[in-house]
């Protein structure tokens, strides 16, 4: 008999925490898991699934608009009805919740309902009761950010964006990652009056300078009004409810929400790891070895909370590869290179691999090849939104090294290209590849002229 209650107890039952707790439990170990919020976490309850919904939502207004050219009328009047769409997501949500904890209870983990700290490195309390566990899993996510300002009180983050009592209609989205351009698209779509204040020249640092510029001039034409090199210094909450946000050059915007994504922060607040001697990273992530021990040999730790990249298949991809380093003893299998991304703005981007300017800076002979046209959807719609896809190329062995898209169902196109990818292919097993006629898709397969240096 072992002297603990359980082999593995993990808190927090979010995209990593789920999935590590079900395969260990189905490889015998006996496993606890703690949720003091929602089961499923993040992605399920505020992040993926109700965004990805809230994006099929905003993306009829359009579409009802498209369909008079093809001989469809009568939909030009249509309006938008936010109780309907916010009930019927928190249904959907509902329904998840409860997949979630029958996926758990069907895979014979233990369930716990609270907030888990740690009482010992061994030890763990929810509420009043303590448990003794072999090993304990931290997958306690992340926490939306919002800077100190004054009125900073009046700001919404991606929390509540789902669940408001009103559609508000003039929105500011201020940060310019992902949920930011996402939001800034979904409400436009939705039909607010929408505003994104981004603090530096260009949002979406990071991705391909080419894509940034694209995304910037589509998000343009579908009236998101874009405030680049802004800087918010305070919201005002005026007599009828409204906001008055003052940025630092003087301006003043008035609106009814502000909705701040400016990043997200560990979730690690009183949990007790700096008691036990776990080493936090400065931004306060928690520290692990490849296999995703913390400086605690029973403490692991894997999702956002560690600080990688923030996205649920990379939760889901630790998770499976942390439980079998336990089954096997060898060293945890993961590959953190060309991991594919999607943005869902309007149109979506995809992406995997080196963007121009790392490959440039990498001292990679790069060639790039691009098409930048319209869809086929929009020759008879009439409505002036482009696609753009762009190839990098190492030179020296023809590998594809990084494939770029803004265009509808970007991510995907490029899940199928970030496969290609990892096998190696190089831009000639590209070319060779038959296209699928008429798809979008097939630009991939069919660029043959590199832009010239
Ligand atoms: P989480 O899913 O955050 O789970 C952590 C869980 O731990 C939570 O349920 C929390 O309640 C619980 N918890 C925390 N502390 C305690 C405690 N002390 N005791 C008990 N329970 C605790 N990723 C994508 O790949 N694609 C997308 O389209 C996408 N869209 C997103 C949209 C938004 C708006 C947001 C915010 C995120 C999005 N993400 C997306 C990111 C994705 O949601 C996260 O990367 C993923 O959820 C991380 O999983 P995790 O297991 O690390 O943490
Ligand atoms: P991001 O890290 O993507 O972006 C944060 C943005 O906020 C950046 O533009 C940053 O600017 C800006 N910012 C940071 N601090 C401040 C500040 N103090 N004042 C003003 N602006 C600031 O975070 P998000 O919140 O958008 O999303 C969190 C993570 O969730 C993402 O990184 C992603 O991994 C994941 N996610 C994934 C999605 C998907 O897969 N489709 C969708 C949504 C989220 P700067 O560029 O100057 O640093």
């Amino acid at each position: 008999m072992s002297e603990f209650d359980f082999d593995l107890f993990v808190i927090g039952a979010g995209s990593g925490g789920v999935r590590a707790a079900r395969m260990a439990a189905a490889s015998g170990m006996r496993v606890a898991v703690a949720e003091d919020r929602y089961m499923g976490g993040t992605c399920v309850n505020v992040g993926c699934v109700p965004k990805k919904l809230f994006v099929y939502a905003s993306s009829y207004r359009e579409a009802f608009e498209d369909a008079q050219a093809y001989g469809w009328s009568g939909q030009t009047d249509a309006q938008f009805v936010w109780p309907t769409l916010r009930d019927n997501n928190a249904r959907e949500i509902t329904r998840l919740n409860g997949i979630y904890r029958n996926l758990l209870g069907n895979a014979g983990v233990h369930i716990i309902d609270g907030r888990a700290r740690l009482t010992g490195r061994q030890q763990v309390s929810v509420g009043d009761v303590s448990y003794s566990a072999e090993r304990i899993l931290v997958a306690t996510g992340g926490w939306p950010f919002v800077p100190d300002f004054p009125g900073s009180e009046h700001a919404i983050t991606s929390n509540e964006v789902f669940s408001l009592e009103v559609f508000p209609r003039r929105v500011l989205v201020v940060g310019g990652g992902y949920i930011a351009v996402e939001f800034a698209g979904i409400f436009a779509g939705l039909g607010a009056e929408t505003h994104l204040s981004y603090r530096r020249e260009l949002f979406l640092r990071g991705f391909d300078n080419d894509i940034r510029r694209f995304v910037r001039d589509e998000m343009t034409k579908k009236q998101v009004n874009l405030r680049f090199n802004d800087d918010v210094k305070s919201i005002e909450k005026q007599a009828d409810g409204s906001l008055k946000v003052h940025s630092a050059d003087g301006s003043e915007l008035e609106v009814d929400a502000v909705l701040y994504a400016t990043g997200r922060k560990p979730n690690t607040r009183g949990l007790g790891l700096e008691k036990l001697g776990v080493v936090l990273h400065k931004d306060g992530t928690i520290g692990v070895d490849d296999n995703f021990r913390s400086s605690v040999t029973s403490i692991f730790a894997l999702g956002d909370v560690t600080g990688g990249p923030e996205l649920t298949p990379v939760a889901l991809a630790e998770a499976m590869a942390l439980v079998k380093h336990w089954q096997t003893g060898k060293t945890a299998e993961i590959d953190y290179n060309n991991i594919p991304t999607a943005v869902f703005c309007q149109p979506n981007i995809g992406t995997v691999g080196l963007t121009e300017e790392e490959a440039r800076q990498s001292g990679v002979p790069v060639v790039i090849y691009k098409s930048d046209f319209r869809a086929m959807r929009h020759s008879v719609s009439g409505r002036d939104e482009r696609t753009l896809m762009k190839l990098i190329v190492d030179d020296s062995n023809d590998r594809v090294v990084g494939a770029h898209m803004v265009g509808p169902d970007a991510g995907e196109i490029i899940q199928g290209i970030a496969v290609a990818m990892k096998a190696g292919a190089t831009k000639s097993i590209f070319d060779q590849t038959i296209g699928i006629h008429p798809t979008a898709a097939e630009e991939f397969v069919t660029m043959r002229s590199p832009v010239a240096d």
